[in-house]
C-alpha cells in the first residue's frame, strides 16, 4: 500500500505500545509489530488500486498519486515527532527493498549488465509478500487494476486516522 498508510499503522502501533507497555519493551515491540504490519498491510494491498507501473498521461492515476503524495508527506511532518520509530520501522521494508536494494542493483547492472546483478533480487523483501498474497491470501481478489480499489485504502486510512484521533 501507500506510505501514508504505512505510516499511519506506525504511529498507531507506537501509540498503544507506549501506552500499555514499559519501557523498554514498549520499543521492542514497537519495532517488531510496526515491521510486521507491512506484511499485512501489503497483503491487503492487494485489494486497493495500485499499478505497478506509473501511468502519467492517466488522469485518475495522476491525481490519485499526487493526493497521496501530499497526504503521506503531511502524516509524516505531522507525526515524524515523536512518532518515527513506528513510522520508520512501518516502512523498512519498502525502504530496503526499493531505496537501499534496488539502487545497489541498477548501479551494478549499470556499471557491468554482465554482472550477477539479478542474483540480488532474491533479498526483496517483497518476494515473501508477494508468496502470502499469491498462497495462503490467494482467495483475496486482486483489484490492483480497479480503479474502485482505492476506496479500501481510503477506509483503512479513515480507520487508522480515527484510532490514533481516539487514543492520542
Ligand atoms: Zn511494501
Amino acid at each position: 500500500m501507500e506510505l501514508i498508510t504505512h505510516s499511519l499503522t506506525g504511529v498507531i502501533i507506537q501509540i498503544l505500545c507506549y501506552k500499555f507497555l514499559i519501557f523498554p519493551i514498549n520499543l521492542i515491540v514497537t519495532m517488531v509489530f510496526a515491521f510486521f504490519s507491512h506484511f499485512i498491510i501489503d497483503t491487503l494491498a492487494k485489494m486497493t488500486y495500485h499499478i505497478p507501473e506509473s501511468r502519467k498521461e492517466d488522469k485518475f492515476w495522476l491525481i490519485w498519486h499526487i493526493i497521496i503524495l501530499i497526504s503521506s508527506a503531511a502524516v509524516i511532518v505531522v507525526f515524524i515527532v515523536p512518532f518515527w520509530l513506528g513510522i520508520l520501522f512501518a516502512n523498512l521494508v519498502d525502504i530496503w527493498d526499493w531505496v537501499i536494494l534496488r539502487t545497489i542493483r541498477n548501479r551494478k547492472k549499470r556499471k557491468n549488465p554482465e554482472s550477477n546483478w539479478a542474483n540480488l533480487n532474491k533479498y526483496f523483501i517483497h518476494n515473501i509478500i508477494d508468496w502470502i498474497r499469491e498462497k495462503p491470501c490467494s482467495w483475496l481478489s486482486n483489484l490492483n487494476y480497479r480503479k474502485y480499489g482505492i476506496i479500501l485504502e481510503i477506509i483503512l486510512i479513515i480507520f487508522l486516522s480515527i484510532l490514533i484521533w481516539i487514543f492520542l
